[in-house]
């Protein structure tokens, strides 16, 4: 009994079966088969907006890690890290990330922090995925995350049946920084993350503001790009 309640809870930490094709997975910490983890596919271009948006200074660097294609097995890592609890999928994504962005910025970044939840969304789902990317990319890094810099205050709902001008109206003002880590975060260098960017609406208001209090270099980043028009998970 004992042995069956310990193997259950080693499969729930460590799960040993790849989430895309649930074939055997040899190395429990990638989430993914040798196979599937080959389909990844690194997002190496800039995102189609990011000239304009480093000339009008809202952010000075935009970063993904990979493209988001659907039924690839993207999809269902996604998938688990968001909706079932696979917290670690978050962490394991975040390092990839922070290793495709360490090479060139190691040392200009001072803090990570992640996109947040709205309170009610965070309260169903008990946890923010994005702050275990913000995670795995500040194990490469070496600097903190700052976890309640920003807050969500208005609900925006799902942005997919949206178009990018009705994307940005959506999150116009939805985010603010709290007065308490305003001091935090003048003059420091940031990177900001997210799970998956398409428009870039949401991400980019963040950057904004945290512009507006005062920071210093903004760099966005994200696990995945998905174009607009794909039903991301
Ligand atoms: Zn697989």
């Amino acid at each position: 009994m004992i042995k069956y309640i310990l193997n259950g809870f080693l499969n729930f930490v460590l799960p040993d079966s790849c989430v895309s094709c649930q074939n055997i997975v040899q190395d429990s910490g990638n989430y993914l088969c040798a196979k599937c983890y080959k389909e990844l596919e690194p997002y190496n271009e800039n995102h189609p907006w990011q000239s304009e948006q480093v000339s009008n200074g809202t952010i000075d660097i935009s970063f993904s890690a990979f493209w988001f294609r659907e039924g690839k097995p993207i999809q269902p890592l996604l998938h688990a890290m968001k909706y079932s609890k696979m917290k670690g999928v978050g962490v394991m994504l975040g390092g990839e990330l922070g290793k495709k962005l360490a090479p060139q910025f190691k040392n200009e970044f001072d803090l990570i922090l992640p996109v947040p939840l709205h309170k009610g969304k965070q309260r169903e789902r008990t946890y923010n995925q994005s702050e275990f990317i913000a995670r795995g990319v500040s194990e490469i890094f070496n600097v903190p995350v700052l976890n309640d810099c920003l807050t969500r205050t208005r609900f925006t709902g799902t942005q997919t049946k949206l178009n990018k001008a009705e994307r940005k109206e959506n999150v116009s003002g939805a985010f603010t920084v709290n007065q308490k880590s305003a001091s935090a975060i003048r003059g420091k260098n940031i990177i900001l993350v997210d799970d998956v960017i398409t428009t870039g609406a949401t991400i980019l208001e963040c950057a904004r503001i945290l512009k507006q209090a005062g920071s210093g270099k903004i760099c966005i980043a994200s696990a995945a790009y998905a174009e607009l028009k794909i039903n991301v998970v």
